[in-house]
């Protein structure tokens, strides 16, 4: 937990925010600023900066990560037409939030 984190707060319920999935590592939310017709998030709950900051112990939370992306992109319909899945590292690869989170994008007409 970092007191000045936004998705860290989210993990907490400080900021309400409604879970398309969710259990005990990680949560999956909506994109507040969608760059696409669906645009999710999935996020760990383990505060983790980026994807520099990632160790040898979160080998089980990363697979978990796209394990997840798979489901929810079966979920949201989008399996089939396709979508990205993608980090933004440190500022320079356009992070924002420094809390590790796996963008899903996809949806866009045929
Ligand atoms: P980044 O550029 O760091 O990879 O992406 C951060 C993403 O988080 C952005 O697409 C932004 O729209 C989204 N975001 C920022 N704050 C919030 C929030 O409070 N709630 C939700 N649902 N998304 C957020
Ligand atoms: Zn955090």
């Amino acid at each position: 937990m970092n007191d000045d984190c936004i998705f860290c707060k989210i993990a907490i319920g400080e900021i309400p925010t409604d879970f398309l999935y969710e259990n005990e590592r990680l949560m999956v939310f909506r994109d507040i600023n969608p760059h696409a017709p669906v645009h999710l998030l999935i996020v760990p709950k383990k505060h983790i900066r980026s994807v520099n900051d990632l160790t040898e112990a979160d080998h089980e939370i990363l697979s978990e990560l796209i394990m997840v992306a798979k489901e929810m992109a079966k979920a949201e319909s989008v399996s089939e037409s396709g979508y990205r899945l993608f980090f933004n590292v440190e500022r320079g690869g356009g992070q924002v939030i420094f809390h590790l989170h796996l963008h899903l994008i996809g949806g866009w007409k045929k």
